[in-house]
C-alpha cells in the first residue's frame, strides 16, 4: 500500500502531493510524479512522448530536458511555479534531439538572464550544427509534408493504407492536423538555446539540501548524452539512453552504448526517470538493454564477418533477436531492428565518426 499525504504549500497555488511513485498532478501535456523528496518526473502525455524532470533544491529549481515545442516547455514551467516559489536556475539538455531542446526559449522567456543552459561539449557542437539546422528542415519541408498528408487523408476519407477512414480515425486524423498546424506556426518563432556552460565528464551542483551529479560516461544513443544521478536520492536521469522502448540508433553508437550504460549501471540508484516512457524501478531494464546491445552488435558483426549485405544481415539478426527480446520491448521491436541492424553494420563496417 502507498502512503500519501496531502498539504497544502504555502503559496498562493494549491498543490497536492502525493506519495513517491503516484502521480502528483497532470497538467496539459504531462504526468508530474514525484519520485522522491525534491525530485519529479514529467511524463510526457501521448502525443508529447518525451519526458523531462526537475529538481526543487533550496536553491532554485534545475530542469531536465525541454520537450518538442516551447509551448509544451510553459506548460511544466506552469506546473513547476505550482510545486515551488523557487526559480528555475539551471536547464540540462542530456542531448541534442529536437524532442529534448526545443523548448528551451520558454526558460529564456520566463526567467531572462538567469537560467543557464547545461550539456557536454559534443551536445553543444550538435545543437549547433544539428539541432538548429532541424528546425529550418521541419519547417521548411517535414511539418508541411506531414500536414499535406493529414490533410489528403481527411480529404479523400482514406487512411494512407488504403482503407477507408472511420469516424474515430476522422476525429484522431483531425486531431493531429490541428496539433501539426500548432507546431508549424511554433517553428516560425523558434530559437534554439545554445547552452552556456559545457563540460567533458562530469559537473556537480553542491546545493545546500542536494548534491546533482551531471556525468559523461561514453559514447551511446548519441556522442555527448549525459545522465543526471542524485546520490542521496538515489535516482538516476538518463536521457535517452534508456528508454521505454526499443533503443533509438540514428545517431548512436551501439557497441560503445553498450560499455556507457554498464557504466551507469554501477551507480547506486533505485529510480529511473528514462528519456521517454514511464518511471522506472531498479537496474532490470537497464541490465536487459546491456545484453540486447551485445547481442545485436554480435549478431550483426558475424554477418559482417561473411560479407553479408545489409539487408541480408537484417533479416538474420531480426531471426535471431526478434523472439529472445520481443517480450522485452513489446510489438513494436520489430519494426526497430531494421534501424538497429543498420546503424550496427556501419559501426561494425568502421563507419562510423565520432
Ligand atoms: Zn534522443
Amino acid at each position: 500500500m502507498k502512503r500519501f499525504q496531502v498539504w497544502l504549500y504555502l503559496a498562493l497555488s494549491l498543490a497536492a502531493s502525493f506519495g513517491e511513485g503516484a502521480t502528483l498532478f497532470a497538467s496539459q501535456y504531462f504526468s508530474i510524479e514525484k519520485v522522491a523528496e525534491g525530485v519529479y518526473a514529467a511524463i510526457g502525455k501521448p502525443g508529447v512522448f518525451s519526458n523531462g524532470a526537475f529538481i526543487v533544491t533550496e536553491d532554485g529549481v534545475i530542469v531536465v530536458d525541454t520537450h518538442l515545442r516551447p509551448s509544451w516547455a510553459r506548460d511544466l514551467i506552469s506546473e513547476i511555479k505550482k510545486t515551488t516559489p523557487q526559480p528555475i536556475r539551471y536547464v540540462i539538455n542530456t542531448h541534442w534531439h529536437n524532442d529534448h531542446t526545443q523548448g528551451g526559449q520558454a526558460y529564456v522567456e520566463s526567467f531572462p538572464k538567469n537560467v543557464e543552459f547545461i550539456s557536454q561539449h559534443s551536445t553543444r557542437d550538435d545543437i549547433l550544427h544539428l539541432a538548429i539546422p532541424s528546425v529550418k528542415q521541419s519547417l521548411e519541408t517535414d511539418v508541411p509534408e506531414t500536414i499535406q498528408r493529414l490533410q489528403g487523408a481527411l480529404n479523400t476519407g482514406k487512411s494512407p493504407d488504403g482503407s477507408a477512414l472511420t469516424e474515430e480515425g476522422r476525429v484522431q486524423i483531425q486531431a493531429q492536423l490541428d496539433s501539426q498546424k500548432a507546431y508549424l506556426e511554433e517553428l516560425k518563432t523558434m530559437t534554439i538555446v545554445v547552452p552556456n556552460m559545457t563540460f567533458d565528464r562530469s559537473l556537480i551542483l553542491h546545493k545546500y539540501d542536494k548534491e546533482v551529479r551531471i556525468l559523461y560516461l561514453g559514447l551511446g544513443h548519441t556522442r555527448g548524452d549525459i545522465v543526471v544521478f542524485l546520490p542521496r536520492e538515489k535516482v538516476l536521469i538518463s536521457g535517452d539512453l534508456l528508454t521505454g522502448g526499443p533503443p533509438f540508433m540514428r545517431d548512436a553508437f551501439p557497441s560503445k552504448w553498450a560499455t556507457t550504460l554498464e557504466q551507469v549501471g554501477k551507480l547506486d540508484f533505485t529510480k529511473v526517470i528514462p528519456g521517454h516512457g514511464p518511471v522506472e524501478d531498479g537496474k532490470d531494464h537497464l541490465q536487459a538493454e546491456v545484453r540486447y546491445l551485445g547481442d545485436l552488435v554480435t549478431a550483426v558483426t558475424e554477418q559482417v564477418k561473411k560479407g553479408a549485405s545489409l539487408e541480408d544481415t537484417q533479416k538474420a539478426v531480426a531471426d535471431q533477436l526478434v523472439p529472445r527480446y520481443e517480450k522485452e520491448y513489446g510489438a513494436n521491436f520489430k519494426n526497430a531492428i531494421p534501424g538497429n541492424v543498420a546503424r550496427s553494420y556501419q559501426e561494425a563496417k568502421g563507419e562510423l565518426k565520432e
